[in-house]
């Protein structure tokens, strides 16, 4: 038997509902745990121009956008887009 499972049921001497409770708490911290890496990476990711999916060098690419007009002059915003061109990731 797994020894997390183990040592639970020792130390709830045996409770399978108690145990149970335990092993669910367990599941959401570890889940979190998961996310808070995960969100982590991609943040390193983007700051070192990398794709979180598998690694590779992001291609930026920078698009006008029409904003309308402002004091009757036409009014542009440069956006910038990633992409990957290894395997498509877009951020
Ligand atoms: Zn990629």
């Amino acid at each position: 038997m797994n020894k997390i499972i183990d040592s639970l049921l020792e130390y709830n001497e045996g409770d399978w509902e108690e145990t149970a409770e335990d092993i669910k708490m367990l599941y959401q911290i570890a889940k979190l745990k998961a996310d808070d890496i995960m969100f982590e990476w991609i943040c390193i990711c983007g700051d070192n121009g990398k794709c979180p999916e598998c690694g590779s060098d992001m291609e930026y690419r920078t698009e006008r956008e029409d904003r309308g007009e402002y004091w009757g002059i036409p009014s542009y915003e440069d956006v910038v887009y990633t992409k990957c061109p290894n395997c498509g990731y877009e951020d």
